[in-house]
């Protein structure tokens, strides 16, 4: 790889070569890809970028594959970027967008960085790559295995909402509900890796997939015109996709594509918050117990703590959080305003916002974007439960006209 230098420790600055099989330093540190910036200057242009096909591998350059890796054969990423100004304007900003990263193959953003994981699997020469996973790490896992030809052991909490456990099922995997908590899944994962061999693709021991999950913000800077908001407001799990993001965007100012770089915005739930309430008690983190039904980002134990609270204080991020009925309110508000259905943690960046509005801390001088990181299909029990019911009546107009009149309902 030209455009890579190599792989250096967050925690004790250790350099390793940057193969395919990487994972954490030996002191135990998260590895982060160190990249040959006036390498890519050279190669890279915004005009190239122009005549490139619409996903996340148009950023090669920025990407630490090499150059003979072919593209994943699933279109992940190039998601579309919403001028939100209804729901901006109701929330009281300047200029609102919403990034629907739910409409990747999987339908959430975790495709960036499970077709990054494949990309390095083919390299590394594997045939089979393992998981463990809140259920869209998993699932997009499955989907992009499966379309390359690769086999997956995938392991996930029995909590996983069903839809995602019916992707994994369609597509094949070899999936393990495990008794027991995300911090639990982890560790079965980690002792059968281990036993086994297979390529690993837990986020945060494996370098590589948050140079998948950046490619969100390349792209939002792209869609922008390289001019970028104020704000851009994401949620947070183990940590990977806020780091990700961070990392994007340095990627892009360190090559002059960009000029500044926006404040991150890192909502966690109320009820699971250790990375926001490290940065807001400027403490390092601790373990919390996974109290919300936004399943995806209910992290006890962050996997990528100290890549995402670098991120958070590098760009002067803001934390907040939210309460599941904020989460609930704020699907709601996303489908009313903006036809977008996120699933609870997909929408927990915008319901973060919507607080900090409200708070007055965001306001009408701000530009942000929102980034909705996971489709609402994949867990339509609670979106049901917050929603209510729909009229229920039968074939017959009058009792039509009649429910229309007791709710009040305008016809034209
Ligand atoms: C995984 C995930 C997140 C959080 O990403 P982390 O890297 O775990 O912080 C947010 N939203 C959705 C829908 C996810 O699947
Ligand atoms: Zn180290």
């Amino acid at each position: 790889m030209k455009n890579v230098i190599h792989a250096k420790c967050v925690k004790c600055g250790k350099t390793y070569e940057a193969t395919p099989n990487l994972t954490n330093c030996e002191c135990g540190g998260i590895l982060d890809i160190v990249y040959d910036y006036d390498y890519i200057k050279k190669s890279l242009t915004k005009e190239k970028l122009k005549t490139r096909p619409n996903t996340m591998w148009r950023y090669r350059e920025l990407l630490p594959v090499e150059e003979t890796t072919p593209d994943t054969p699933l279109r992940v990423g190039w998601s579309p970027l919403y001028e939100a100004d209804r729901l901006g304007e109701l929330l009281g900003v300047k200029k609102l967008w919403i990034k629907d990263d739910g409409q990747n193959p999987t339908a959430s953003l975790k495709d960036r960085a499970s077709a990054m994981a494949v990309a390095k699997a083919k390299e590394a020469g594997a045939k089979i790559i393992a998981c463990s996973s809140t259920g869209n790490a998993a699932s997009s896992l499955a989907g992009n295995a499966a379309a390359a030809g690769l086999r997956t052991f995938i392991f996930v909490p029995e909590r996983a909402p069903k839809g995602k456990v019916a992707q994994l099922m369609t597509f094949g995997a070899n999936v393990i509900s495990v008794q027991g908590n995300y911090e639990e899944t982890f560790e079965l994962s980690k002792k059968a890796i281990d036993k086994w061999g297979w390529y690993n693709r837990n986020a945060a021991i494996n370098p590589y997939l948050s140079e998948g999950k950046k490619t969100v913000s390349l792209e939002i800077a792209e869609q922008l015109d390289w001019k970028m908001p104020d704000y851009l407001a994401i949620s947070v799990g183990d940590g990977c996709t806020i780091a990700g993001v961070w990392k994007g965007l340095k990627d892009l100012y360190a090559i002059g594509f960009i000029d500044r770089l926006p404040r991150l915005i890192s909502a966690q739930a109320e009820g699971c918050h250790p990375i926001n309430r490290a940065i807001a008690e400027n403490k390092p983190w601790e373990p919390m117990e996974e109290n919300t039904l936004a399943d995806s980002i209910a992290v006890g134990v962050p996997r990528n703590a100290d890549k995402a609270l670098m991120a958070i204080r590098e760009s002067n991020g803001i934390v907040v959080n939210v309460t599941d009925e904020e989460i609930m309110a704020a699907q709601k508000l996303l489908g009313t305003t903006c036809g977008v259905f996120g699933e609870p943690a997909g929408v927990t960046g915008t319901a973060g916002l919507r607080k900090l509005c409200e708070q007055g801390v965001i306001g009408k001088n701000d530009t942000v974007v929102s980034v909705v990181t996971g489709n609402g299909l994949k867990d339509v029990a609670n979106a049901i439960k917050f929603c209510g019911e729909p009229m229920k009546l039968p074939n017959d107009l009058d009792a039509l006209v009649a429910e229309i009149d007791r709710r009040g309902l305008k016809t034209e």
